[in-house]
């Protein structure tokens, strides 16, 4: 095929990239433009120079509008990347190695149409109308095979990352209204990231996520399972706290556009860090890295995939310490005896029976 036909390509390519990490998640695509990329030859690598490999066909996550609802690509969902170890959820810094995060985003596939003549029926009776077409989010992307990192990059590339997201001012108002950026807190290489969803007062005076009564009660949960803090990584969507001018106390949920500016940071921890699972707290951590705006309720308790990792959502602590049922503390804790399950964690039969009225 043509070199102008792989710039051309590369263009589209570096063009969707450029929409995804701005937040785009539709770009509108005419029929005729959809027909013209379906009937458009597949190109064939140079003799001399071999290009990369495509991705297959069946790799690809796209999702048309007819199943958009369904959230997560199929090429993803309930998979998982790596057999986990047993009985230890951290990672010793020599054995483990990670996937860059440039090359992970850069695997963005190419929105390449799917819809055969007979799904393009509902765009034969609108004409020429554009259609949207779902980017898909990280989180619902396949996981990619990248080049590993030894731990010294891998320790460079998180020092370089956490620099930068120290530096950040893309928020203005957060900017100016925060004492420190709350980057995270952990063992980079562990098997085990909580997120949750943005740094409270105390966490903004310490630079630390989850220090304040919520995070003492996470604190609690993480020690329930056998593991310590610094066990695991522990990270928020936002990494400023979200304002509330003229208040001097409270939180406030942050808005779509501060998720939106600020979650690459996220993405990045999560491609460096690499964990095995992965535990959104409450409903906006949810939203975030999964685009999910349903209802925690209902989300929890059940596996979710990020990026081909496992996802289990679960109640923010906060929720807990507003609602101190039992049976809601025993709903957290059943979740994370299947993160413990999935980590092949030892489970003790005291551990089972934790928050059981019997118990
Ligand atoms: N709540 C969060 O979601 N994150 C924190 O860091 C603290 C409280």
């Amino acid at each position: 095929m043509s070199d102008a036909y792989h710039e051309l390509l590369d263009a589209a390519i570096h063009q969707l990239q450029e929409l995804k990490t701005q937040g785009v998640r539709f770009v509108p695509v005419t029929r005729e433009t959809l027909a013209a990329l379906s009937s458009a030859p597949r190109p064939i690598a140079k003799q001399s120079t071999p290009a990369a490999p495509l991705p297959r066909t069946a790799d690809i996550p796209v999702r048309s509008n007819a199943n958009s609802q369904a959230g997560i690509s199929s090429s993803v969902a309930g998979t998982s990347p790596v057999a986990p170890d047993r009985g230890s959820v951290s990672r010793s810094n020599t054995t483990n190695q990670v996937a860059p995060s440039s090359a992970t985003t850069g695997t963005v596939s190419p929105i390449v149409s799917h819809h055969s003549a007979a799904k393009t029926d509902g765009w034969d009776k609108a004409g020429l109308r554009a259609t949207p077409i779902s980017l898909p989010l990280p989180g619902e992307t396949t996981p990619v095979s990248a080049p590993a990192l030894s731990p010294e990059a891998k320790a460079a590339a998180f020092a370089e990352l956490r620099q930068r997201a120290l530096a950040c001012v893309k928020c203005e108002h957060l900017a100016s209204s925060r004492k420190n950026v709350v980057f995270g807190v952990g063992n980079i290489d562990a098997q085990l990231m909580f997120v949750g969803e943005a740094p409270g007062a105390d966490e903004d005076a310490q630079a630390e996520p989850f220090v304040g009564k919520a995070g003492q009660l996470l604190t609690k949960i993480i020690q329930a399972t056998g593991l310590q803090r610094g066990d695991v990584y522990i990270a928020n969507i936002l990494k400023c706290r979200p304002d509330t001018p003229g208040q001097s106390a409270g939180n406030r949920k942050p808005t779509p556009e501060e998720m939106q500016t600020c979650i690459p940071y996220l993405h990045e921890q999560i491609d460096l860090i690499r964990p095995k699972v992965l535990v959104a707290l409450g409903a906006t951590a949810v939203e975030g890295l999964l685009g999910k705006t349903v209802g925690i309720t209902r989300l929890r308790g059940i596996w979710h995939t990020y990026r081909g990792i496992p996802l289990m959502p679960t109640y923010h602590p906060a929720f807990l310490l507003r609602n101190q049922a039992l049976s809601e503390k025993r709903r957290v804790w059943e979740d994370m005896l299947q993160v413990m399950e999935k980590l092949s964690m030892p489970i003790s039969e005291k551990q089972k029976n934790f928050f059981l009225k019997a118990s």
